[in-house]
């Protein structure tokens, strides 16, 4: 898969919805729009198809900002017609950057560019406070996350995400900017991609303390002949409890229907920790200690196709 590089920014795009984008782009496509001599930084959108506020932000970003010097990636605009994450019979564009040939053309990519930083932005899938998801803890890691959000989640284990594969060449982060219905999260991307077009260079320490959490587990669900009928029924009060603390005993799910199967995983995905946080009693599944969520989701495909949420802990960073 080579990226289809453009050095020209059709101006009808900046009134393109996300849906529409593939009657103007075949595929993942960069734009280069680098002004001379300024260093540019790399943005992310739509590498999952139905998370649309990266986009609306990006593309007003552009319309605004005449000085505005970025490397730009659009990624999978066949998902974003459908309003999905990724095709059925697509990978998901952020769970492939370990493996060739995206790592190889991302590399060269970002060797050529030498952009300063790097952000690929993402809506949540439940009603989350907006936060960064880092991969290391390097001091202008940090610098660069206090700009968007006093939240960030650290994860050892990064399923091959683009911010993770761009880690080495600059500091970088996902962002996770609110819901896709809330107006709130492209005005925060919006927000941050002009910071970062004023400031040209990562700050040399954090703005302010940052909360932060790490990544123990990830829920899975899947039914044993893929199917998806009587989806087993999650705790009420799950959408409303993310970075909240669920105590030991906390109902997590109401009634699992025969075939279907609820696990966690550790980050890396190759332990299966399920024992260790659900007791299983007459088709409902408690907690067997505390945590605190992130990510959750009700819907039945973004569940099948990434997963339920996260389980965190609270953690201090080392800053270095
Ligand atoms: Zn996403």
């Amino acid at each position: 898969m080579k990226f289809d590089v453009r050095r020209d920014f059709d101006e009808r795009l900046l009134q393109v919805e996300a849906s529409d984008l593939h009657r103007f782009l075949t595929g993942p496509t960069v734009f280069d729009l680098r002004r001379n001599g300024v260093q540019p930084f790399f943005v992310s959108t739509l590498l999952h198809g139905n998370e649309t506020s990266g986009w609306d932000a990006v593309r007003r970003f552009i319309a605004d900002t005449s000085d505005a010097s970025i490397v730009l990636f659009i990624g999978n605009v066949r998902a974003a017609a459908q309003a999905m994450r990724h095709l059925p019979d697509e990978v998901d564009f952020n769970r492939i950057w370990r493996q060739q040939p995206w790592r190889d053309d991302l590399n060269d990519l970002l060797e050529r560019y030498q952009p300063w930083c790097g952000i690929d932005i993402h809506n949540n899938s439940g009603p989350n406070p907006h936060y960064s998801v880092i991969t290391d803890q390097h001091e202008s890691t940090l610098a660069l996350a206090s700009i968007f959000s006093n939240r960030v989640i650290f994860t050892h284990h990064t399923l091959d995400i683009l911010a993770h594969a761009i880690s080495p060449h600059c500091p970088s982060l996902t962002v996770e900017t609110g819901t896709v219905d809330d107006l709130q999260s492209a005005q925060r991307a919006y927000d941050l991609l002009t910071r970062l077009n004023e400031i040209r260079r990562v700050p040399m320490s954090p703005k302010h303390e940052l909360e932060a959490y790490e990544t123990i587990g990830i829920v899975k669900v899947e039914h044993e002949n893929g199917s998806l009928e009587n989806f087993p029924q999650f705790d009420e009060t799950l959408k409303e409890s993310s970075f909240s603390t669920l105590a030991a005993g906390s109902p997590f799910v109401n009634c699992l229907p025969s075939g279907w199967r609820v696990s966690v995983l550790d980050p890396a995905h190759s332990l299966d920790l399920t024992d260790e946080f659900f007791e299983f009693r007459e088709r409902r599944a408690f907690l067997k200690r505390e945590i605190v969520m992130s990510m959750f989701t009700h819907t039945p495909i973004l569940a099948l196709q990434d997963c339920v949420c996260y389980f965190l802990t609270s953690t201090s960073l080392a800053r270095g």
